[in-house]
């Protein structure tokens, strides 16, 4: 199917979804202010080190499996204030001298086994200058370059030259990955990520007219949404990234742990999706057979601590993200 053909039935499918009742009055809002004064304290984090890294394996685009070193970057936190985000919890107040976030790529890198591919994630935006230092931009440039990949993550509103600049000083290919996090314009809103639809698809119009990949963040059941218009409106946002040209997706389950999603909770606007809901939305992406999509399995084994035969059903999950395809056991 061509993408005008894909476009046209998921209009036509969103059109349907938007009809129904429940998330078209207006959503509650709330400022940068009330979303920072429910925060608990930041973790204690070192500016010398990375909060974490760790190497994982990936389904490539080729369908091979591929070992990516992933550093978790300590630096200054994202600028942005959205309503889902608990990335905060590791970053810092203050800018980094130049120097720190390259030794902490160096720290990361001398203790992980080789590997094909690396991720850079600063939790928050690469291209953002108050988070890495544009002077340490050349050294990171050389210290990824034995890489094939090097994938970051970074707003749409930040995606500029400098994304480019950095494609050229690097060997691999470069990566960028946007979170879309909902195409229902609403919820969207409601989330305070500061973007449209129309940002977000310009952004991809962006990076892939210059030969950058891009991957998109999707969010599974955001505050707002019961348990199916969450699958429901994943799906579609999955198959909305696609067809805009992004290369692949990954699916992540909300949850809470922020401050203020455990306030929504509490008013029964937000509950995380059930571990049914991430093994029925993961089986239908794979089933669109439009890209490669992923679901962030991290921490379900203590969000679903009481499921049923969990370990069989992670397990499960696991091989659907490396083999791309729907397993039955
Ligand atoms: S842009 Fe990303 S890192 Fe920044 S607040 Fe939003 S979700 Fe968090």
């Amino acid at each position: 199917m061509n993408i005008v053909k894909r476009f046209y039935r998921f209009t036509n499918r969103e059109t349907r979804l938007k009809t129904q009742p429940g998330m078209d009055h207006i959503l509650p809002s709330f400022t940068n202010q009330q979303i920072q004064a429910a925060r608990s304290a930041k973790n204690q984090v070192s500016p010398e080190m990375p909060y974490a890294f760790l190497n994982e394996t990936e389904c490539d685009s080729d369908g091979a499996l591929t070992e990516i070193s992933t550093i978790f970057l300590t630096n200054r936190e994202c600028p942005f204030r959205c309503l889902m985000c608990d990335l905060w919890q590791n970053t810092l107040d203050e800018t980094l001298t130049p120097g720190m976030i390259t030794h902490q790529i160096d720290y990361a890198l001398k203790q992980l086994p080789p590997a094909q591919q690396v991720k850079l994630y600063n939790s928050g935006n690469f291209f953002d200058r108050k988070a890495i230092p544009e002077k340490d931009i050349p050294r990171i440039a050389s210290q990824v370059q034995n890489f094939e990949r090097v994938i970051v993550e970074n707003h749409p509103l930040l995606c500029n030259q400098d994304c480019l600049d950095f494609q050229q000083m690097i060997s691999g290919q470069l990566e960028i990955a946007l979170g879309l996090e909902i195409i229902h314009e609403n919820v969207l809103q409601a989330l305070n990520k500061q973007m449209t639809l129309e940002d977000f698809s310009k952004a991809v119009e962006f990076l892939a007219n210059h030969s950058i990949q891009i991957r998109a963040f999707i969010l599974l059941k955001p505050p707002f949404m019961n348990e199916q218009e969450g699958i429901e409106w994943a799906i579609r946002s999955v198959e909305y990234a696609f067809s805009l040209g992004v290369n692949c997706c990954s699916l992540i389950p909300t949850r809470s742990g922020n401050g203020i999603l455990e306030q929504l909770e509490q008013t029964g606007q937000f509950s995380h999706p059930l571990l049914s809901s991430v093994e029925e939305t993961l089986e239908a992406c794979l089933n669109l057979k439009q890209g490669r999509v992923f679901m962030d399995l991290w921490d379900l084994d203590r969000l679903y601590q009481n499921e049923i035969n969990l370990h069989d059903r992670l397990e499960r999950l696991q091989q659907m993200n490396l083999l791309q395809k729907v397993s039955t056991a």
